[in-house]
This record gives structure tokens, C-alpha cells and sequence, in this order.
């Protein structure tokens, strides 16, 4: 596969200006202000801001979700949700909140150019995964993207944008990525569940919980170990089940990733296919599809007319 030329498409976040290259860094054009680069990753951001939580779940389960000989989900849920070879293949890709680049490393086998960012140090694991691959890595903020407009082919965030201070806002930023013609797709939490017990009081828990040492946390979440098994009694089940949220995976390291993942996000909102649709049309987006899982929406950016 040709490499992709990150030069090309990389800007300063700031100004939107062009960045040249000097020695370990990045430098703007037109404000001055400069980037590093270290171990091989070009740094927009000087702190993970509010997504410290995801650069420590990621670099503790580099490859937990990732597929397999065995298994392929991620493979799977990119399907459900309207991506497939045919749509990638030779395509500029961009993944926007890449975590340690589970659907990036399924882009990039099926033939997409990938450039992967995230704002947390989540890339560490993402360039450890996929660096040696051709996916570009880079460390940025969705709402000020260091990517140059209209460059992208295909964008597409999952499970991210809800965890940014302004989904609709980060939704916004990254279709200035996209090129006319271009295909975006979104998936986003739902707000279906949000008057049962159970999210009412996880509301309430994660209030406390964001704000707990992220390692207290994370040993707390290992409670999602035997939880599987005692949850398969049934009187018990009726009574847990309605009291919190944890995760039921088979495999007990995604268990314990998915019940941290729940409960340390500082920002985590919850949507209606009703409410998304709105944005993607107040956008002029053509070719408006929902599909499930709750809430995942694509569409296409239109052509410019001439
Ligand atoms: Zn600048």
C-alpha cells in the first residue's frame, strides 16, 4: 500500500496553517507555534485534557478488543454500521477518537488509508498496535482538529464523540474533515434505557465515580469478574440487574475494560436517532441512514455544485 503522506494533511490547529518540518518538530507557518513529534507521533495537545481515563484504559488493554483468529467484533460492528471493504478500500480513512485502534487495525486490512487520532495517550498503544502497518498516528483534539479540511474520503467515530464537553460540536468538527462526496459515520450512546432504575442511578454513581483515582477505579471494576457468574443466578439477577450498570462480557478482560469504561469518562451523553438525524440534516448531509446499534448514523457529504 503507497504510504499515506501525513505532511499533506496535517495543519496547525490554531491558524489552520502549514506546518514544516524541523528536526523532531512541527512548526507553523504562519503563528509560530510548534508540535512535537515523539516516538513518531505528532502531538497537537500539551495534556490529555478530560480523557486521562482513556489513555489508561487503553494502554492497560492494548489488544483486548481487538480481532482475532477466533473472533472478529470489531470487523462485525464496523459491517453493521455501513463500513465494509468496498467503501474503504484505497480511501483516505479518518478515525476519530481511535482509542488503541481496534476498528483502525480493521480499516487498514481491508485496504483504507488510516490516520488514527485520539486526544488521550491512548495512541501510545494505537502506534504500538498499527505504527509498523502504515496507519498514521496522531495525537489531537476532535474540536480543533490539526487536519486539514475536506481532505478525508471517509470519517468515522465510534463511541467517541459522547464523550467530548459537546457531542453535536464534535460532530460538526470532524465533517469539516470530510471531502464533497465524502461518507460519514457516527455511532453515538442512546438515551433509550434513561428513565429505567438502573441509568437513573448510574447517573447518579458516575457523579462520583469520574472522579475517582483512575487505579481505584480500575481495581474496583474487577468486581465485573465474578459479578458474570453470580448474575446467572436468576433471583439475583432480577435484583443486581436493576441497580448497575456492569458489564456482561464473556471474555473477563473485556468485562473489567467495559466497567471502567462506563463509569470513568468525565463527559458521557446519551442520544435519539430523532435528535442526530436533526444535525446530520441541519448539515445538508444526502443520503441520511440509521442503522442499530442505537444510536449509529451515516450519510454523504454532497458534491460541490459547479
Ligand atoms: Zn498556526
Amino acid at each position: 500500500m503507497k504510504k499515506v503522506n501525513l505532511d499533506e494533511l496535517l495543519c496547525c490547529p490554531e491558524c489552520g496553517g502549514l506546518l514544516l518540518e524541523s528536526k523532531e518538530r512541527l512548526k507553523c507557518e504562519a503563528c509560530d507555534k510548534a508540535y512535537a513529534v515523539v516516538n513518531g507521533i505528532p502531538r497537537f495537545v500539551e495534556t490529555e485534557l478530560y480523557v486521562e481515563n482513556f489513555g489508561f484504559q487503553w494502554n492497560k488493554h492494548k489488544r483486548t478488543q481487538f480481532d482475532n483468529e477466533k473472533k472478529t467484533p470489531s470487523e462485525s460492528f464496523l459491517r453493521t454500521i455501513g463500513l465494509s471493504p468496498e467503501v474503504v478500500k484505497d480511501k483516505l480513512v479518518l478515525d476519530a477518537g481511535c482509542g488503541s485502534g481496534r476498528y483502525s487495525d480493521v480499516i487498514n486490512r481491508w485496504g483504507g488509508k488510516v490516520i488514527a487520532m485520539d486526544l488521550s495517550s491512548a495512541v501510545e498503544a494505537c502506534y504500538e498496535n498499527l505504527g509498523n502497518r502504515g496507519v498514521m498516528v496522531v495525537q489531537g483534539d476532535i474540536l480543533k482538529p490539526p487536519l486539514k479540511k475536506e481532505s478525508f474520503d471517509v470519517v468515522f467515530s465510534i463511541g467517541v464523540l459522547h464523550h467530548t464537553p459537546n457531542t453535536k460540536q464534535a460532530f460538526k468538527s470532524i465533517l469539516t474533515l470530510l471531502k464533497p462526496g465524502g461518507h460519514i459515520v457516527i455511532w453515538l450512546y442512546h438515551s433509550y434505557n434513561d428513565d429505567c432504575l438502573r441509568m437513573k442511578l448510574s447517573k447518579f454513581y458516575r457523579k462520583v465515580t469520574w472522579r475517582l483515582p483512575k487505579r481505584f477505579l480500575y481495581a474496583v471494576s474487577h468486581l465485573a469478574i465474578p459479578y458474570y457468574y453470580l448474575n446467572k443466578i436468576p433471583f439475583l439477577r432480577s435484583i443486581t440487574g436493576r441497580i448497575w450498570h456492569i458489564a456482561e462480557h464473556e471474555d473477563w478482560r473485556w468485562r473489567v475494560l467495559d466497567t471502567f469504561d462506563w463509569y470513568s469518562p468525565r463527559y458521557q451523553w446519551h442520544h435519539t436517532y430523532t435528535e442526530v438525524w436533526k444535525w446530520f440534516e441541519e448539515e445538508g448531509l444526502v443520503n441520511i441512514r440509521i442503522s442499530e446499534p442505537p444510536v449509529s448514523i451515516s450519510a454523504v457529504k454532497p458534491s460541490n455544485k459547479i
